[in-house]
């Protein structure tokens, strides 16, 4: 193996100590403990480990988490009323609701109605205006994740051909704007891209987040290029026996690249601090603090 490997938990871990640090200078300095509401409606599996995790990681850090668990038959209006009783409440820095919702409530009539300074997933429209120009703004958690990634192989991205795999506007939108307001040079990659394979090989920094299994090969990659793979897969082996896979070829990839981010233990455990980040930041903006030193 070439590549060095990007140690997503170590960085995570170094992360998640400033943030505990600048939480407790806040609070002691200007008796400020940062809240993040999370809103969970119904008993999705998946989403409740999410929620319980980032609890945990609000204690861990010394913020205040405050859950709201709603059953799974709450109508639009009642989530609505909910957002509009957090947006209105000073102990609450962050509002974060999560995904997926029941069918019966419109998902972006609820994200919308967050508050733009208490948006810590990013997802509010004011919010993506403000990060594509260039204006301070909450950015969505993985691609924030992905920055402090990328930032512990490269101290500058001035000028780097940087390459993003996937256009959703959770991962792959924000981070081609974070790229790009970081002064590389960004190509976007999508279902529709012609000979992806061409694209990836040009590109020093590869970014990808598609959701499909170890789908970008190690022949697409350029010799010493980063390699930052968001993908989360579930995948069985012929013994029936499940493991967890990124959307890059890790095997094949970690013999041509320069670094590159496990899967899992790279991106993951850094987006659950990069909401901690958020909140902290939220609370400061809030309290018309000058940002965080995180
Ligand atoms: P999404 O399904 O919303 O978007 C996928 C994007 O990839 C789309 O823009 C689509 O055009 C593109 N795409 C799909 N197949 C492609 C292909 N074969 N070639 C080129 N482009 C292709 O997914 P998402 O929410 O952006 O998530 C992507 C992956 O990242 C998933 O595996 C998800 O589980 C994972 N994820 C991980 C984290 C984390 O914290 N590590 C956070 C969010 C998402």
């Amino acid at each position: 193996m070439t590549a060095k490997i990007i140690d997503g938990k170590a960085i995570a871990a170094n992360l998640r100590a400033s943030v505990k640090s600048e939480t407790h200078r806040l609070t002691a300095a200007h008796g400020i403990v940062p809240g993040l509401a999370v809103v969970l409606v119904g008993d999705n599996a998946a989403s409740k480990t999410y929620v319980t995790s980032k609890s945990r990681a609000v204690v861990e850090v010394g913020m205040r988490p405050l859950d709201y668990h709603l059953p799974a038959a709450t109508g639009e209006a009642e989530l609505l009323a909910l957002v509009k009783a957090l947006n209105a409440d000073p102990a609450v820095s962050g509002i974060l609701v999560q995904l997926p919702l029941p069918p019966q409530i419109h998902t972006a009539r609820v994200l919308n109605s967050i508050d733009p300074e208490k948006d810590v997933d990013g997802f509010h429209p004011l919010n993506a205006g403000r990060l594509m120009t260039g204006l301070p703004a909450l950015v969505p958690c993985t691609p924030v994740a992905c920055l402090k990634l990328i930032k512990s192989v490269h101290s500058s991205l001035v000028g780097i051909d940087a390459l993003m795999v996937g256009r959703s506007h959770i991962v792959g939108n924000p981070l081609a704007q974070v790229l790009l307001n970081e002064n590389a040079t960004v190509s976007v990659a999508h279902t529709h891209t012609r000979n992806l394979p061409d694209y990836c090989r040009r590109a020093e920094l590869l970014c990808v987040a598609i959701g499909c299994a170890e789908f970008i090969r190690g022949d697409w990659i350029k010799p010493g290029a980063t390699v930052i793979d968001v993908g989360i897969n579930r995948v069985t082996d012929g013994s029936g026996k499940s493991r967890i896979v990124g959307d890059v070829n890790f095997a094949e990839a970690a013999e041509v690249a320069g670094a590159i981010t496990p899967v899992p233990g790279g991106v993951g455990p850094m987006t659950i601090v990069s909401l901690l980040v958020n909140t902290l930041h939220a609370a400061c903006a809030q309290a018309g603090l000058p940002p965080p030193a995180v």
